[in-house]
């Protein structure tokens, strides 16, 4: 087991990792920036090193910085947390070169999943359904609409170096296929300095439902089941749910299988989630997280497993602690994303927070590196903390979302507890009745 573990991250995330760590005895160090230096995960490591200026490119994703430390600590792993240097494949190959043990999976296998196209061709190979379309990237107009006919309108350009939902346009007929495919290749160009784009069947009203697993890298693979996070605003999660008020235990038991049994035959190692749109019972694989997942508490919550203390024994050598026969589902559970931001309008809300009290009770957790007096600074996503509530069964689970709402408070600064005290009351979200536009939809018609 490793003795010392760098958190290579800040905020709530931070945070839960250094929770796992603590649990396994192993010593923690945290790195921040100067606009960090009060931050809670800070205050709660045994060492802490300040690795650069606010701005994140010269402090959390400085990869020198961070090697540096890991040598002035003696810290023998790294946890990248989720997003920063989580899934940078040299991040990796860097530390792995420096005898530092990288928490996540092999370079090789973040690379594969980082590439859309790769992606999906791999996960084609394994057995995973994926959305019909072309085989790999599109460049010329022909094709273009020959595989478009093929598979039928409407269809998706997607950009294979993708991210966050930009370079995607949707080409309702053949008349809109060479301006989509030409406005997708430059917009792919300009973000991701790559116009290499592809072409995909679109889904008018799926919901997004995904599969976590978590592997030994030595062809065992578990699954936990799933998480339904349709409801977003601008490709974001905002409220994530497990398990998926849409499948059945049949549904359950056959995609988390199929999804295993991949991760098994590629050697995958660490947690990871294989991402589907859902549409009439039928799954379509869109990509893969090489990562811990914002929204993995829901899925801690139902399992009872621990998803960093497997990512850490993994990474360690120490295999994993569950056999799939062994893992059990027990109710239901809701995490609400509380970000500091107007509830309406979505624009973020830095500032002091100033006051800051967190719900509690039989199954309530709340992850939040934030506390009363604490200044949110404005460099860096605006997530305040999570509420992850957990019930015997959905309805319960509701109704303890809604008590454990009223409880919390944040004063000084815009939060999106409103919105979440709405969605707890609406019928359409109580009935798990919703798809990926459902939320924008609702929030503009409340306009
Ligand atoms: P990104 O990496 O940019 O987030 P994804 O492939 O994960 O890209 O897709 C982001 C979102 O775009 C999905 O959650 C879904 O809302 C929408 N989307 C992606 N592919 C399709 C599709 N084939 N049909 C309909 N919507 C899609």
């Amino acid at each position: 087991m490793f003795q010392k573990i760098l958190i290579a991250n800040r905020g709530e995330i931070a945070l839960r990792v250094l929770r796992a760590c603590k649990e396994l005895g192993i010593q923690t160090v945290a790195v921040h920036s100067t606009a960090d230096a009060d931050a809670m995960h800070v205050r709660l490591a045994d060492e802490s090193v300040c690795i650069g200026p606010p701005a994140s490119r010269e402090s959390y994703l400085n990869i020198h910085q961070i090697l540096a430390a890991c040598e002035i600590t003696g810290a023998d792993a790294v946890h990248p947390g989720y997003g920063f240097l989580s899934e940078n494949a040299k991040f990796a190959e860097i530390l792995a070169a420096h005898n530092v043990t990288f928490i996540g999976p092999s370079a090789e296998h973040i690379r594969i999943m980082g590439d859309k196209i790769e992606a999906k061709r791999t996960a084609k190979r394994l057995g995973i359904p994926v959305v019909p379309g072309s085989e790999g990237a599109v460049t010329d107009e022909r094709e273009a609409k020959r595989i478009a006919a093929e598979i039928g309108y409407p269809v998706l350009i997607k950009a294979s170096a993708g991210g966050g939902g930009r370079g995607m346009k949707v080409a309702r007929s053949e008349a809109g296929l060479a301006e989509a495919l030409a406005t997708a290749r430059t917009e792919a160009g300009a973000a991701f300095g790559d116009d290499a784009v592809y072409i995909e069947k679109y889904l008018e009203k799926p919901r997004h439902i995904e599969v976590q697993v978590v592997g030994d890298g030595a062809h065992n693979a578990i699954h936990l089941g799933e998480r339904d996070c349709s409801l977003q605003r601008r490709h974001q999660k905002v409220w994530e749910e497990a398990n998926s008020p849409a499948l059945n235990v049949e549904q359950r038991t056959r995609i988390g299988e199929t999804v295993a049994n991949a991760m098994a035959e590629l050697g995958y190692s660490g947690a990871g989630t294989i991402e589907f749109l859902y549409e009439n019972g039928e799954f379509y694989f869109i990509e893969m997280n090489t990562r811990l997942q914002v929204e993995h508490p829901v899925t801690e919550a139902i399992t009872g497993i621990d998803l960093v203390h497997e990512q850490i024994r993994v990474a360690s050598g120490a295999g994993l602690s569950v056999r799939q026969q062994d893992v059990r589902f027990h109710g239901h559970a809701i995490e609400c994303r509380i970000n500091a931001e107007d509830p309406r309008t979505f624009v973020p809300s830095p500032g002091t927070i100033t006051h800051f009290h967190t719900p509690g009770g039989l199954g309530v957790r709340v992850d939040s590196g934030v506390y009363s007096g604490y200044r949110i600074p404005p460099y860096y996503d605006s997530l305040i903390g999570k509420l992850i509530v957990h019930g015997r069964n959905r309805v319960e689970c509701m109704m303890r979302l809604r008590r454990a709402l009223d409880e919390f408070v944040v004063d000084g600064i815009n939060s999106t507890l409103p919105l979440f005290r709405e969605l707890v009351g609406n019928v359409d979200v109580a009935n798990g009745d919703y798809d990926i536009h459902w939320l924008e939809n609702h929030l503009a018609a409340s306009e």
